[in-house]
């Protein structure tokens, strides 16, 4: 992992930088991860505030109900669409969960939780070394993204 590291969206409107390690880099087979990704699960790479900064442009943010009390921050280029980041309760989140396949270098990404195995594509294989969960447990040393 090369750190600084930058990334950033498809049309290159916005770019941002990362200085510090993921705490985590997860999987999401949950619906809600197909859907928006249009893919078989989602990835995140959990990356504590002060180690994220926008370098360039300004993201756009879709609010999304997660539950009736909760929402969580989706921030995406305005000018390709391109997902971003996601900020799962709001303001008081301390890490930003960045879409991995956005950096620049890619090649060190390994999840090491998957969720929501039981809505993973049939075909898809987890290795033996990760851990996995039916669904989400809310008590990890992180805060749980909230997702569905
Ligand atoms: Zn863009
Ligand atoms: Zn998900």
């Amino acid at each position: 992992m090369r750190l600084p590291q930058g990334g950033g969206c498809q049309c290159g409107a916005i770019r941002y930088e990362i200085t510090g390690p993921p705490t985590v880099v997860y999987a999401c087979h949950c619906t809600e991860c197909q859907r928006q990704s249009g893919a078989a699960f989602a990835m995140a790479a959990v990356i504590p505030q002060a180690h994220f900064r926008i370098t360039t442009g300004e993201p756009k943010m879709f609010a999304r109900q997660t539950s009736p009390t909760k929402t969580m921050e989706c921030w995406f280029c305005p000018d390709c669409g391109t997902r971003l980041y996601h900020v799962p309760g709001g303001a008081a989140y301390p890490n930003r969960n960045i879409k991995p396949g956005t950096l620049d270098d890619t090649s060190w990404l390994v999840p090491t939780i998957h969720f929501w195995t039981r809505s993973a594509q049939t075909w898809v294989h987890i290795p033996e070394s990760a851990a996995r969960y039916e669904t989400q447990p809310e008590t990890l040393g992180w805060t749980a993204p909230g997702s569905r």
